[in-house]
């Protein structure tokens, strides 16, 4: 019933195919049918992906290319800075890559942000591919051309705006992801449901089990699906002018705590908690009903993810919202839910509800 192909707008005009695979075997003839044969590629992974898809992905890749390369940087967020960029910009120079050649991003998140940030400043802008490996990449960050790294403590502070070729996924390359990783992507999915399809929050709530067991035709579904959301959400406001605020929805606090935390909780796992902190708003202003509230609580309950935190103070979470980059005029752009799937922004939202959302998540 789900088709194995998305076609993603930019600026009204189809810029690029997302497709949903099985593995990796039609990686070739996706760049042949896009005339991407005799280039050169520089694939960038991190050292876990390495180890387990590079060479395949090379070994598929390498007969129909004029040279391929790769560059492996360590795991983890704390690579992703312009230290790591500098080491990929001594790399193309010193393979001559030219406007021609492509930059291939196989990993997860961080991988594709790094890569893609990259792909846009190399001599201006070179074609990027990108094949995400994490479900947080394949649901969400792989769709709406954001690139970036973090500059000192602040994350994704240096960025542009880039979009790739062609984003292939292989959902089989979720089955080596740890739980832990795969259950801080359902996080988002979870968060376009909320926001935008009260039908597929309905659904995910229904297919929790094949979910969890990795069955394939639930996984194409529900990643078709959440890319489809989002890609409406970016195709409409491709620059964060209005709408794709909404994308927010559980960031504001989720986004304080990370930072708190240093990092130690994954950025699902804080939107998560900022989800629950959000939708008791919703209920506290009478939009949506106990039971409702209940029910984000029980999904993400169910996939193992945290729905409370311990440790922080309030205020302490509350100033550090004030933080954020996402202020306009000194106001939160706060979202909250009008019902389940239908989210607005709203900079009404006083300190004291803020508060005592935060608290609700304490207990
Ligand atoms: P995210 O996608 O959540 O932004 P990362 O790119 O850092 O975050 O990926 C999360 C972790 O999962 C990293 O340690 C990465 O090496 C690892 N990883 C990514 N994809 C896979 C995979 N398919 N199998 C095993 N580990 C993976
Ligand atoms: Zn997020």
């Amino acid at each position: 019933m789900y088709q194995d192909k998305i076609i993603v707008n930019y600026e009204s005009k189809p810029a690029y195919s997302i497709l949903l695979k099985k593995d990796f075997t039609g990686l070739k003839e996706a760049l042949l049918n896009l005339g991407l044969q005799n280039r050169r590629f520089l694939v960038i992974t991190d050292s876990n992906v390495e180890k387990i898809y590079l060479k395949e992905c090379m070994d598929l890749i390498g007969p129909i290319s004029r040279g391929i390369y790769s560059f492996t940087f360590e795991a983890g967020e704390n690579s992703k800075n312009l230290e790591t960029v500098k080491l990929v910009y001594n790399k193309l120079i010193a393979k001559k890559f030219d406007r021609n050649d492509i930059i291939l991003a196989l990993g997860g998140g961080v991988t594709g942000d790094l890569a893609g940030f990259v792909a846009s400043t190399y001599l201006r802008g070179i074609d990027f591919i990108q094949i995400p490996t994490t479900l947080l990449a394949m649901a969400d960050s792989s769709i709406g051309g954001k690139t970036g790294v973090d500059f000192m403590a602040y994350k994704n502070m240096i960025g542009a705006f880039h979009q790739p070729k062609l984003v292939y996924m292989n959902l089989s390359s979720l089955k080596t992801l740890p739980k832990r990783e795969f259950n801080a992507g359902i996080s988002e999915i979870i968060k376009h449901g909320l926001i935008k399809d009260a039908d597929f929050y309905k659904w995910l709530q229904d297919n929790i089990t094949n979910i969890q067991s990795l069955d394939y035709e639930t996984l194409k579904q529900m990643v078709y699906r959440s890319c489809m959301i989002k890609k409406k959400v970016v195709e409409e406001d491709p620059k964060e002018k209005g709408d794709r605020a909404l994308l927010n929805f559980g960031h504001t606090i989720g986004h304080a705590i990370e930072k708190l935390m240093d990092f130690q909780l994954l950025h699902g796992e804080c939107v998560a908690v900022g989800m629950i902190c959000a939708a008791y708003i919703s209920n506290k202003r009478g939009f949506i009903s106990n039971d409702e509230l209940e029910c984000i609580y029980k999904i993400i309950e169910a996939f193992n993810l945290p729905t409370s935190i311990k440790d922080l103070s309030s205020e302490e979470i509350y100033h550090v919202t004030r933080l954020d980059k996402k202020m306009e005029s000194d106001k939160i752009k706060f979202i909250y839910l009008e019902s389940i799937g239908r989210a607005i922004i709203d900079t009404s939202v006083s300190k004291d509800e803020m508060i005592e959302a935060i608290n609700y998540v304490q207990n």
